[in-house]
């Protein structure tokens, strides 16, 4: 049976969180115990979200099966049970790329291509692939705003969606700004009427409107909107800010949005069970007590570029009940040991995040040498690793100019090199031509073999854990005996024990670092271990 499925639109203008509020539908659904998937759909040309820049973009979400996506998966994530999958991101330029490579191939016999229908049955036929069989319902999340050049393609494939399986079967919901102008004190409709105007001359009549919104939305306002808009005045549905982004599942379900969903479909409207959200924004909302960590970057400048560890130290925070305030420090302005010291005598705990590239990573080394050495708690992602290695590299294995090969080849001393190429089971095997061009990546969810006896081990309260992957250079073993010898172990491996995966310092309260990133598996039902316990020593630190 095809699922049911909803398609998300935004109006007016971007970042009136689209992703948000798809998910936050995802959770109300399954809390009424569907079954749900969400997929996104890029406008944008770029084919490899991958490559594109952290700071225009935000982060780069990897997904358990290695895909490099969008940061809106990480939302659909974050609120539902789902573990997101590559396919649920589609861009643009990956279906352009498709029809091209089949017009090449002769697939079309020498038609015309054209965008319809050539690209919009590309769209139609990616929109329900690899979903499964017991799915009820699909969100469909269209980037971009109605309007845009670049979404055409897609609203014209939605539409002919809608008429292919039945009007019946599929739900338009627009997210429209509805603006409070304070000289007049009122709230301004028109933006939201022009935007489905827009809409509808595309053929495609929205069944919800979920307005946001400073203020509340007046019962006028409401009506004025439904009958500019053709819209049923219950499906009018109020989306005011809110304190925090885990209390909007609740708040749509007040203004009975899961329930209109349901109707629409003639769907029974099971009462849904929201305790887990309830406890979630409780918890956010009586905190116990207040930690202060800094995250030592380079894309500290846009906030989005670091989304997935912003919303675990939240996740982090729920865990504890503590609020958790971060500070968001520009590596390149960590120039000396004394900005250090100042930037850093504020907080409890440091944490460094992946990377790429040389910008930046004396500033983080300053700070992990700080945590390091007032015995601070520190946590490593990635590049946050490898600087950790390359600090104790060179500050207390004396050995002088250690480095990692991606920002030094000729370095002495290459602590972190480029991986030797591994197979799926992450066991090494002969370096590839590809890898020599450092062409690929470790990409997605793969095994960690936890230490018995050591710190990882006792956070993840587990032997066998699984982490998801995103880069090319790991820690180089042949220094391992070195480093042991003076308290830097491997805690962490690939099955196999190969490839070292987790780090720890014998001699320091809470000093742990990953070659993976946990910040795409912590979920503010389900806390990541590693954010937990960090946020907890790091509420315990005392300066000494
Ligand atoms: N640049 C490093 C590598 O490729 C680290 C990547 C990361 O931090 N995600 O190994």
């Amino acid at each position: 049976m095809s699922p049911k499925v909803i398609f998300v639109t935004g109006g007016v203008l971007s970042s009136l969180g689209k992703g948000i509020s798809a998910a936050s539908l995802g959770a109300l659904l399954e809390a009424r115990g569907y079954k749900v998937r969400l997929r996104k759909f890029e406008p944008y040309l770029n084919v490899d979200p991958g490559t594109m820049s952290p700071f225009q973009h935000g982060e780069v979400y990897v997904t358990e099966d290695g895909g490099e996506t969008d940061l809106d998966l990480g939302h659909y994530e974050r609120f539902t049970s789902l573990n997101t999958r590559r396919s649920d991101a589609v861009s643009t330029g990956q279906i352009y790329s498709k029809v091209i490579a089949k017009e090449r191939r002769g697939d079309y016999l020498g038609a015309t291509i054209q965008v319809i229908p050539h690209i919009t049955n590309e769209i139609k036929e990616h929109l329900t692939r690899d979903i499964e069989d017991d799915i009820d319902f699909l969100i469909c999340e269209i980037g971009g705003t109605v309007g845009d050049i670049e979404g055409l393609p897609f609203l014209e494939a939605i539409r002919q969606y809608a008429n292919d399986v039945g009007r019946e079967n599929v739900l338009f919901m627009h997210l429209t700004l509805v603006p409070f102008i304070k000289t007049a004190q009122e709230l301004k409709t028109k933006p939201s009427q022009h935007s489905v105007k827009e809409l509808q001359s595309m053929g495609i009549q929205p069944d919800i409107l979920l307005c946001r919104t400073e203020v509340p939305l007046p019962l006028e306002a409401k009506k004025k909107l439904a009958l500019f808009c053709n819209i049923k005045l219950e499906c009018v549905i109020e989306a005011a800010d809110v304190d925090s982004i885990y209390s909007v599942p609740l708040a749509y379900y007040s203004e009975g949005l899961g329930a209109q969903v349901c109707q629409h479909f003639g769907l029974e409207s099971k009462e849904p069970d929201l305790s887990v959200w309830e406890e979630i924004v409780q918890r956010v909302r009586n905190p116990q007590g207040e930690v202060r960590v800094a995250v030592v970057g380079k894309y500290t400048g846009l906030q989005d570029a670091y989304k997935s560890i912003a919303e675990s130290f939240q996740h982090g925070g729920i865990a504890n009940q503590l609020n958790v305030k971060v500070e968001w420090l520009n590596a390149e302005d960590l120039s000396d040991d004394d900005s250090v010291a100042k930037a850093l005598s504020g907080v409890q705990g440091v944490l460094v995040p992946g990377g790429y590239g040389e910008r930046g990573t004396r500033g983080k080394m300053r700070a992990i040498q700080y945590a390091r050495e007032n015995n601070m708690p520190f946590f490593g992602i990635c590049l946050g690793m490898q600087l950790a290695v390359i600090e104790y590299a060179r500050h207390v294995l004396k050995l002088e100019g250690a480095h990692t090969s991606e920002i030094n080849p000729k370095t002495p001393h290459p602590v972190v090199e480029l991986m030797t190429n591994w197979d799926q089971k992450g066991k090494k095997v002969k370096r590839s031509a590809d890898m020599e061009l450092g062409g690929t990546m470790r990409l997605g969810g793969y095994d960690c073999i936890l230490k018995p006896g050591s710190l990882a081990h006792s956070v993840y309260g587990s032997d066998k854990i699984v982490e998801r992957h995103r880069h090319r250079y790991e820690m180089n073993r042949t220094y391992e005996a070195q480093f042991k010898a003076a308290g830097l172990l491997i805690t962490g491996t690939s099955p196999d024990g190969q490839l070292p995966e987790m780090i720890e310092l014998k001699d320091h309260p809470w000093f742990l670092a990953m070659q993976f990133h946990p910040e795409f598996k912590s979920k503010p039902m389900a806390p990541h271990p590693v954010f937990t316990a960090f946020i907890k020593a790091a509420h315990h630190y005392k300066k000494d």
